[in-house]
C-alpha cells in the first residue's frame, strides 16, 4: 500500500495525485490535516487518511474523528485516550504500534522492551491493531531493523508493516512492508 506523505504541501499539489488515482494520503500534524482536508475528501470519494506523526493524548479525539488509521501509537496514555475517543465517537481506526526500533534516546516509539505490555493495553482498550511502524536509525542500513519489525509483528500475530520511506521503501519491500509512507519522492522536497 502506497501511503502519499503529504505533509507541508497545499491542496494544489494534492490534487494531480488525486487525479491520477492515489487515495492513500498520510499527515503528520492533526491541525494541518483538518485545515487541507475536509475540502479534498468532499471533491473526491474514497479517500483514506493515514495520521504518521507524533499524537498528543490531547488531540486524540480529533485524530479518530479525522483518520482512518493512526501509525503512531507508541504509549500507555496514548492507548488509553484513543480508546476513549472511539468509544465517544462511535469510530474505530486502524492503528499501527510505533516502536523504537534502534532503541534510540529521544526517538519517538515504543521500546521494543515494552511493546507486549503495549499491545497487550491496546487490545484490552478496543484499539484496531493492523500492525506495526517504525523509522529505522539514520545513515545505517535499514534492512536489519526491518527484518526486526517484521520478526516482532509476526510474533505477535499481526500482518501490518508500516516502514519503508523515499530513501528506503525498496529495501523496505523486499523485507516485507505491506505500507510504505513516502513523500519527497512523489511531491520533491518540502518548503
Ligand atoms: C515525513 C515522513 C515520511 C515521508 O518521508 P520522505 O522521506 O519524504 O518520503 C514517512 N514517514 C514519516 C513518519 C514521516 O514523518
Amino acid at each position: 500500500m502506497l501511503i502519499a506523505v503529504s505533509k507541508t504541501h497545499p491542496a494544489e499539489a494534492i490534487q494531480p495525485l488525486i487525479h491520477a488515482g492515489q487515495r492513500h494520503f498520510g499527515e503528520n500534524r492533526v491541525q494541518e490535516a483538518q485545515g487541507k482536508w475536509p475540502a479534498l475528501k468532499d471533491a473526491q470519494e474514497g479517500i483514506i487518511l493515514h495520521l504518521i506523526g507524533q499524537l498528543q493524548s490531547n488531540k486524540a479525539e480529533e485524530a479518530v474523528a479525522l483518520f482512518d488509521f493512526i501509525h503512531s501509537v507508541d504509549r500507555p496514555s496514548l492507548v488509553a485516550a484513543l480508546g476513549n475517543a472511539q468509544a465517544k465517537l462511535g469510530k474505530i481506526p486502524g492503528c499501527f504500534i510505533q516502536v523504537n526500533i534502534g532503541d534510540e534516546p529521544q526517538k519517538g516509539g515504543c521500546p521494543t522492551a515494552d511493546l507486549p505490555s503495549l499491545i497487550d493495553q491496546a487490545r484490552a482498550a478496543g484499539l484496531r491493531i493492523e500492525g506495526l511502524m517504525c523509522i529505522p536509525p539514520a545513515d545505517v542500513e535499514p534492512a536489519p531493523y526491518f527484518a526486526l519489525l517484521a520478526k516482532l509483528a509476526r510474533g505477535h500475530g499481526l500482518a501490518g508493516l508500516s516502514m519503508g520511506m523515499s530513501a528506503d521503501f525498496e529495501t523496505a519491500i523486499m523485507t516485507g512492508a505491506t505500507h510504505v509512507r513516502v513523500g519527497t519522492a512523489l511531491f520533491g522536497e518540502r518548503g
